[in-house]
C-alpha cells in the first residue's frame, strides 16, 4: 500500500459520462492533425502540501476550476507529454513504450519544481482510461488515440515561487496521419533564432519551449515551408518537434544512421531512441521490411552541422533524410532553406528513402500490434 497522499491508482473514482459524444469519423480525421474533439472522459487528479495527491479521478472531460492568481499562468510551471494508443488486430488498444513517456513526464515536471508523482502509478490509471474511452481508438493503419498528459502549478500567488499544489490531468484525442500523404517536407532553417541552448530547457517538454516557436513556424510556413529547422551556430538540432536523421553510404557500402546527440538542447524522442534501436537491430536479430541482409545499418549519435550536409550531399553520399516523432512517425525532407541556400535532398518521388520505409513500416507494424518485439507495446 502506498504513503497517504501518493499518486495511487487504486484510489481511482470513476464517474462515466451520461451523455457519450459523436466520434470523428476516419474522413474526418483524415483532414490531417490531431482531432480538435477531445474523448468523452478524461483524468484528473490534484495535489496539496497537505493532502498531496487527492484520489485521481476518471470523469466526463470538462472545464477545470482554478485561481486567476495561478502561478501557472505568468512563469509557465507547466509540463506535458504527447503519446498514442493504437488499436491491435485483437481489438485490444495498444500504447507504444508508454513508460518512457511517463519518466520523460516526470523529469519534465522536476525541471520546474512541480511536486514529484509516480509515473507507474499514473500509467494505470491512463490505461484504465484509454479502456474506457476504447471505442475512440481508430481502427485504420496510421490512425491512433493521441493522449495528452499535463500537469500545471495551481499555487495561488503573484510571487515567482515555488507551486505546492498542482493539476494533472490526461485527455486524449482521435488524430489521422499528421501529413496527409507522404511527399518530402520543406525545411525552413531559421538563422535569427535558437531554440534551446546548452544549459537551458530544451531537452523538456515545457512550454517554454514551444510557445516562442510559433513565430517561427508562421514564417515558415508563410514561405511556403513544412516548418523550422533548429540550429544552434551550424550544427542541426531538431526540426519542429521532431528528432532529425541523416543516412549516409559510407566507404565500405554500409549505411550512417545518424542523430545529433542529447546535449540537452535535443528532446529525447521515444521515435528517436527505438530508430536508433530497430537500426541496430537489421539485420542481426531482425531483418526490417524492404532492407536486404547485406544493408548493414549502423546507428549513431553524431554531431551534425549544416556545412556536414552540403558536404556529404556534394560528394554523393546523403541517401535520405528524415525526421521522426510521435505525431509524425517518421517522414522524409526533401529540401532546407538555410539563408541564402536551397538545400536540395535526395528524393524518391512520394515515397520515403529505403531506411525511413523500413523503419516506418516496422515501427507502425509494433505499435499497431502486428509485429512483437520486446516490451514495446503494452496493451491496456
Ligand atoms: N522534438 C520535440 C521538440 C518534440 O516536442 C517531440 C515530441 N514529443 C519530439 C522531438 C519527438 O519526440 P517523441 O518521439 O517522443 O514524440
Amino acid at each position: 500500500p502506498s504513503l497517504p497522499g501518493e499518486l495511487d491508482a487504486s484510489r481511482v473514482i470513476v464517474t462515466l459520462a451520461t451523455e457519450l459524444k459523436t466520434v470523428p469519423s476516419l474522413e474526418e480525421l483524415a483532414s490531417g492533425g490531431f482531432s480538435q474533439v477531445m474523448t468523452d472522459h478524461m483524468i484528473l487528479v490534484s495535489y496539496d502540501p497537505v493532502h498531496g495527491w487527492s484520489a485521481p479521478e476518471i470523469k466526463p472531460y470538462g472545464p477545470l476550476s482554478m485561481m486567476p492568481a495561478s502561478a501557472c499562468f505568468p512563469y509557465a510551471i507547466n509540463a506535458f507529454e504527447g503519446m498514442k494508443a493504437y488499436m491491435g488486430p485483437d481489438g485490444i488498444p495498444r500504447l507504444f513504450r508508454p513508460e518512457k513517456n511517463m519518466a520523460r513526464f516526470a523529469r519534465s515536471a522536476a525541471r520546474v519544481a512541480l511536486p514529484a508523482f509516480n509515473p507507474t502509478e499514473l500509467l494505470k490509471i491512463i490505461r484504465q482510461l484509454v479502456t474506457i474511452d476504447k471505442r475512440w481508438v481508430p481502427a485504420a493503419k496510421g490512425h491512433s488515440l493521441y493522449i495528452r498528459p499535463m500537469i500545471i502549478g495551481t499555487r495561488s500567488s503573484l510571487n515567482l515561487s515555488i507551486s505546492d499544489s498542482a493539476l494533472l490531468w490526461v485527455m486524449c484525442a482521435p488524430s489521422g496521419p499528421y501529413f496527409r500523404n507522404t511527399r518530402p517536407l520543406s525545411l525552413f532553417a531559421a538563422t535569427d533564432a535558437v531554440r534551446a541552448w546548452p544549459g537551458g530547457t530544451g531537452e523538456h517538454k515545457i512550454a517554454t519551449n514551444y510557445g516562442p516557436t510559433l513565430t517561427h513556424h508562421q514564417r515558415a510556413q508563410a514561405a511556403n515551408h513544412d516548418m523550422n529547422l533548429w540550429l544552434l551556430g551550424d550544427k542541426i538540432t531538431e526540426a519542429g518537434i521532431m528528432n532529425f536523421f541523416v543516412v549516409l553510404r559510407r566507404d565500405d557500402g554500409d549505411l550512417d544512421v545518424l542523430t545529433p546527440p542529447l546535449d540537452g538542447t535535443i528532446l529525447p524522442g521515444i521515435t528517436r531512441e527505438s530508430i536508433l534501436a530497430l537500426a541496430a537491430a537489421h539485420p542481426s536479430r531482425m531483418i526490417l521490411p524492404g532492407l536486404s541482409e547485406e544493408t548493414r545499418l549502423h546507428p549513431a549519435e553524431r554531431e551534425l552541422t549544416m556545412p556536414d550536409l552540403e558536404t556529404w550531399l556534394a560528394d554523393g553520399n546523403v541517401v535520405e533524410v528524415f525526421v521522426v516523432g510521435t505525431a509524425v512517425v517518421v517522414s522524409s525532407i526533401g529540401h532546407i532553406a538555410w539563408g541564402a541556400k536551397e538545400i536540395v535532398l535526395p528524393q524518391y518521388g512520394d515515397a520515403l528513402g529505403p531506411v525511413s520505409k523500413a523503419l516506418r513500416e516496422r515501427i507502425l507494424d509494433i505499435q499497431e500490434g502486428e509485429f512483437e518485439w520486446e516490451d514495446w507495446c503494452v496493451p491496456c
